[in-house]
Order: structure tokens, then sequence, then C-alpha cells
């Protein structure tokens, strides 16, 4: 086999919180990045009527139906001001994994490498593998604000390279990037001749205020970039699988080509959902990005209470925090959970430039952020 996936980490991790609950133990989860609200009732309503409806039973367009195409394309018009041709720059995805773990297929022969980021979502890099591939990682480091320096990335790297990931709002540091970072990757892609793959799924997760920029609102992106994005994180659908990829009608037509082959689209019903998920809802985003925050403002006050300098995150549902001193990810989360069964992921499990950190997710409710931060606090944990 090809791939040497290294479980062992997250495998320990849960044989540990499976034996805690054994035992009767109450694990405090922040380890799950999954919203914990359910989607909105006028998408589920939509959808109630979609699926009574027999014409909407047989297989869908590969590439999704136009309306919900069209959809997409309003939404971007209206969210960035960004002009997206229905047919030819959009293009349907059964969730933006889904799509981003066939863009290397579409795009990594055996022997070519991926610039992908570290710590970064796994499936930049095991996609790359899977294609044949082999992915270079690009630091993202505090001193940089976890933002990829371009220009310090081996050249012999970027020459192999086919294409470039980045993802920002970023899982899992919730660090943000401007506009000048944006123009930034795309010149940079432009001038080495990659493809700019751009991670967008946590656009509208988002707080005081400030709003996360689209790759296509740099001017000329759209002859180089692709951008993932989906319905999950912004509308409480992770379950419902839909996405979409936008962009570079070359590299929308070279994911169609895998697409085809593999899948055979998304339920219709669920477009449907997703059409009436993507022509409203302001109010509800509004609402939820007003408990992540409530919820963000209780960790980050409760880890800065036990030492921690942490700042209030811009944007996702994580928290990314050093260690402290005298552990690695792995030992501080294991020693964490025993302590107190308050669970988190260890940053090394993102890539080797996560080690030494670990990532808290705001999806739980914030009574139980509380009881997280008085544990800790009970059990002498802090930050040196
Ligand atoms: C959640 C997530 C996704 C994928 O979400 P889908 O449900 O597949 O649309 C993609 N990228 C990042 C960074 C994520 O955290």
């Amino acid at each position: 086999m090809l791939i040497n996936v290294p479980p062992y980490l997250f495998a320990e991790i849960d044989k540990k919180k499976a034996e805690l609950m054994r035992n009767g133990a109450d694990i405090v989860d922040l380890g799950i990045g999954d919203p914990d609200t359910p989607t909105p009732k006028r998408i589920i309503n939509k959808f109630h009527k979609a699926v009574d409806d027999p014409k909407n039973h047989n297989y869908p367009p590969y590439e999704g139906i136009a309306p919900f195409r069209a959809a997409v394309a309003q939404w971007y018009k209206k969210r960035f001001n960004v002009d997206l041709d229905p047919e030819r720059e959009v293009l349907s995805l059964i969730g933006s994994k889904e799509g981003i773990a066939h863009i290397f297929p579409a795009f990594v022969d055996p022997g070519d490498l991926t610039l992908v980021p570290d710590p970064g979502y796994p499936v930049y890099k095991m996609g790359t593998l899977i294609a044949g591939g082999t992915p270079h990682p690009v630091p993202l480091l505090k001193d940089n604000d976890f933002l990829p320096d371009l220009d310090s990335i081996d050249k012999g790297a970027v020459k192999k390279a086919k294409l470039l990931f980045i993802n920002y709002p970023n899982n899992p540091t919730a660090a943000v990037a401007g506009r000048d970072f944006l123009e930034k990757a795309v010149s940079f892609c432009r001038k080495n001749d990659l493809l700019l793959c751009s991670d967008l799924a946590y656009s509208e997760v988002c707080f005081d205020g400030y709003k996360p920029m689209s790759i296509m609102e740099i001017p000329g992106a759209k002859d180089v970039a692709i951008e993932f994005h989906s319905l999950s994180k912004t509308y409480n659908m992770t379950g419902w699988r839909i996405g979409m990829a936008v962009g570079s009608n070359e590299a929308i037509q070279a994911l169609s080509v895998i697409k085809t082959n593999i899948d055979s689209g998304i339920f219709k019903a669920i477009q449907i959902a997703g059409i009436e998920a993507l022509s409203g809802g302001e109010k509800e985003i509004d609402r939820m990005n007003k408990l992540y925050m409530e919820r963000r403002d209780a960790l980050i006050d409760g880890l800065n209470d036990l030492g921690w300098e942490l700042e209030y995150t811009k944007a996702t549902f994580y928290v990314w925090a050093p260690v402290p001193k005298g552990y690695t990810s792995a030992s501080f989360v294991s020693h964490l959970l025993e302590k107190t069964g308050v669970l988190v992921v260890p940053g090394s499990g993102y890539g080797k430039y996560g080690e030494g950190y670990f990532r808290a997710s705001i999806t739980i409710d914030r009574s139980r952020i509380i009881e997280a931060i008085s544990r800790m606090k009970k059990q002498g944990i802090s930050y040196k």
C-alpha cells in the first residue's frame, strides 16, 4: 500500500477516551469540529417538499442542477461582489472535502509535488498521496501570523509543484488572511504556473464585524485559482454533504472529468434545500456567530486566566493554543484528558509544524467550556 498513514495518535486518544467513558467519566469534548446546532427549519422544510416530488428521485446532472449553480453564483455576487458564470465556473460537490480530495487526481501525477499548509486540514496531504504525488509542507508559523511565507519555499520544490493550497479562515490555527496575502498568493501562483486552491469553508463563521474575503475578489484570480466552499459550516449542514467549487474554468473542467467517473452528483432534493440555504439566512448566521463569540470569549478568557496569552479569534470555531512547557502536543492532550476529562486535539495531528500546540473547538455549550476551564483550574493545569 502506498499510503503510510499515521493513525496511531488519534487512535490512542480515542482508546483513552473510550476507556474513561467506560469508567463513567464525564468527558468534555472540545475535539469536535462540527456545528452542534441544527440546520435552520426553512431549509429542512424545503427539503421535505422536494423529497416528496418524484421528479427529484432520478440521477441529478453531474455538475449540479442549473438552479443550484445559479444560486451559488448569486451568493458569490451578493457576498463578495464576484461575477461567476454558473455554467462554466461553478460545480456542485458532495461536500467540499470531496472536491478537495478529487482535485489531486485531476492535477497531480506521480512524482509531482503539492504545496500544502502544515499544520493543515489532513485531506490536502492525503489527497496528494492517494494521487501518487508528494506533499511538500509549507509551515504556518506564529511568527508569520500562521500565513505561509511563499518566498521562502524551496525553489526546487516550487518547480516540481502543481498546486498550492491555502485555507483562510484557517483550520486548525483560526488565522485569517488579508487582501495583501491573497494578492501575493495569486501572483505567486501565476508566476510559478501553479493552480491556487483556496479552501473557504469558514467564510461565514466570523466575529466582531470581521468579514473574510474570497480569493475570487482578487483581480485575475479566476485564471489561476479554484475555490472550495460548502454549506456545512455556514448553515449547520455538515451531514447533508453539499458544497461547491468555483473559479478557473480549466480547473472546474478537470475536476468534473474526475468526478463524472466516480460519483453521480448530489440528490436533487438536497440541492433544492441548498438553494434555499444560499438565498437567505443572514440573521441565522449572525445569531450563530453571536453564540460562537460567547463561547469563544469563555474559552479564551478562561485559558488566559490560567496563564495563556491568546488573542480573540476573528473567525472559525477553533482556538489554537501552545501546550505548557515540558509537554509535547500528545503528552499534554493525554495529561489533560486523564486529569480532567477534557478532550482537545493535539496540534501534531495536523502536521509536524503543529507540534507544541493543541486545538480546542467551540462547537459545544458555553457551560461545558466553563466546566472544562474550572476542572483545569482545580487540577492546577496552567500555561507556563
Ligand atoms: C470542515 C472542513 C471542510 C469540509 O467540509 P465539507 O463538509 O466536506 O464541505 C473543508 N475544509 C476545512 C478546512 C474544513 O474544516
